[in-house]
């Protein structure tokens, strides 16, 4: 791990915003939590206090939901055209990526990612996101319909469907990606005309309450994006469950999504989910290993295997087995581990005391069920919450390793002999089904093999590849609907059959 490196130097706007009280936007005013409560932000190279954020509860989120519940019925946003609402959420991204270096600072401050990491990814692929939906806004259109059923002789009907914003939607996001998943959930819900409540991870609140500050100044009205800080159990809970939310968007652990189903099964609001996974990543024979092996670490090294899509399981043809595992192993042996704020850092610490003890438990049943360790193993300094890039060699299927999903750098190479059933029915063998991923240099394989997995994105000669045009979702436990796209537009829209009796003449 690097140890005392000189890190960036702080942009004097993000020195000022974390050395500021933060507070949260609702109905387009900056507040704190109506109990005062607050709560601290650590950075988690450090594990020192870098901000503290309100503590919003259920009268918190009351306001919120009220405040976006009028911006729907009756403000400015609900008379914009589908053309002005298109150029604020572009201006977003402009702004998006005026603050870049802003943005990135404060997402590795408070993640842990690696500065480099957050500014050439994170930050431009949240402002990209925004452009990309800020096209659509002009084009969630109808269809005009022909009937056949008969009204008298004679007569006709004039039908059409009309696409209309679904109401207020309750948006709760997790902390590996805090601002692009905040970008993934606010993108849509703008360029749909919906009005939003959004609740920030309460491990990184300070990129999405920096992203406020952007839409705000982008000339969203007042209410109708909020941003809100608080916890899962006292303010995510109540916002799932609020009445005049009609929709509910959540992103995070499978666990926690079952909650927010039976919170929302109440009213039957309608409900997207994006989990977790357990993803399979195939490395047949015929690979281009230069190719596949960087493929197969970066596959679970990048965000530290903090990624709900990470590729945990590594399914490696028997001919190819050692070398590749041995490539995996160098290449984490090689990563260069330390503080996000570290230009040379290539892995940053894991986000949290609760996430360093799961990843260290994971590794420590590992152990105990017998598992071997090409590389890694166990956590790295005392100071931080970092750990040891880890490679798992011959996993079987009763490890818990191999089962469960981790969300940390440890990867379970397990190895097959044939392209067969037995190796599909492995790869789907999970509760999961969010992504997969083959190298070959066969094209039928390839195609075969990608037809027969049972996941929401599979990558081909390649992994992790996001665009805003790509939906991105799960099969199974994965999760219900899909993230961007043209496809995310069918959680934010209602379609409405209008149906008009010409009569005779
Ligand atoms: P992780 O395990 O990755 O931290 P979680 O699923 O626990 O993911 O958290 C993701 C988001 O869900 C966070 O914003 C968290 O505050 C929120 N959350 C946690 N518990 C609940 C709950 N019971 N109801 C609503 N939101 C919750």
């Amino acid at each position: 791990m690097t140890k005392d490196a000189p890190l960036v130097s702080l942009h004097p706007n993000v020195k000022a915003f974390i050395g500021e009280k933060r507070r949260m936007l609702i109905d387009g005013k900056w507040v704190d939590a109506k109990s005062g409560k607050s709560f601290e932000v650590l950075d988690p190279a450090t594990g020192q206090v870098i901000a503290n954020v309100p503590a919003a509860e259920k009268p918190d989120v009351d306001v919120a939901v009220a405040a976006a519940k009028r911006a729907f019925e009756s403000g400015p946003w609900s008379r914009m055209t589908p053309a002005e609402r298109g150029k604020i959420v572009w201006k977003i991204g402009e702004l998006i990526m005026e603050h870049q270096e802003e943005l990135a600072q404060i997402e590795s401050l408070d993640n842990g990612k690696p500065v480099t990491v957050a500014r050439a990814a994170d930050v431009v692929l949240a402002a990209e996101l925004f452009q990309y939906m800020a096209g659509w806004c002009t084009k969630l259109d109808g269809r005009s319909l022909t009937l056949s059923v008969p009204y008298t002789p004679g007569s006709e009907y004039h039908a059409f469907t009309r696409r209309e914003p679904v109401g207020v939607v309750a948006q709760i996001i997790p902390w590996n990606f805090p601002l692009l998943m905040a970008a993934w959930k606010l993108g849509p819900v703008l360029a749909s005309g919906c009005t939003v409540v959004l609740k920030l991870a309460e491990e990184t609140p300070l990129s999405g309450l920096k992203l406020a500050e952007l839409i705000q100044k982008a000339g969203v009205p007042d209410g109708v994006v909020n941003v809100i800080t608080g916890f899962g159990e006292t303010c995510g809970a109540p916002l799932a469950a609020h009445p005049d939310v009609s929709k509910v968007a959540f992103t995070g652990s499978t666990e926690v999504g079952k909650l927010i189903v039976k919170a929302a099964a109440n009213d039957l609001k309608k409900v997207t989910l994006e989990l977790g996974g357990k993803s399979p990543n195939i490395i047949l024979d015929d690979a281009d290993l230069e190719q596949a092996i960087p493929g197969a670490a970066s596959a679970i090294f990048f965000n530290h295997g903090q990624c709900c899509c990470a590729g945990s399981r590594l399914f490696i043809q028997d001919k190819i087995y050692d070398k590749v595992v041995e490539g995996v192993a160098e290449y984490a042996r090689k990563l260069k581990v330390g503080p996000g704020l570290d230009p040379s850092t290539q892995m940053g610490p894991l986000v949290s005391q609760v996430q360093l003890d799961r990843v260290c438990g994971y590794l420590e049943s590992g152990k105990e069920q017998g598992a071997t360790f090409a590389a890694g193993g166990k956590r790295l300094g005392e100071q931080g919450y970092f750990v040891e890039p880890t490679v798992i060699v011959d996993a079987h299927e009763n490890m818990k390793v191999y089962q469960e999903e981790i969300f940390g750098p440890v990867v379970a190479a397990v190895r097959f002999k044939e392209l067969d059933d037995e190796l599909v029915r492995k790869a789907n063998d999970t509760i999961y089904g969010l992504a997969a991923g083959i190298y070959t240099s066969n094209i039928t394989r390839a195609h075969r093999l990608a037809t027969k997995l049972r996941a929401g994105t599979v990558w081909v000669n390649c992994y992790n590849i996001f665009d805003a045009a790509l939906p991105f979702g799960g099969y199974k436990q994965s999760g219900w609907g899909r993230e961007m796209g043209v496809e995310v537009f069918n959680n934010y829209l209602e379609t409405k059959s209008v149906c008009v009796g010409l009569g005779q003449g």
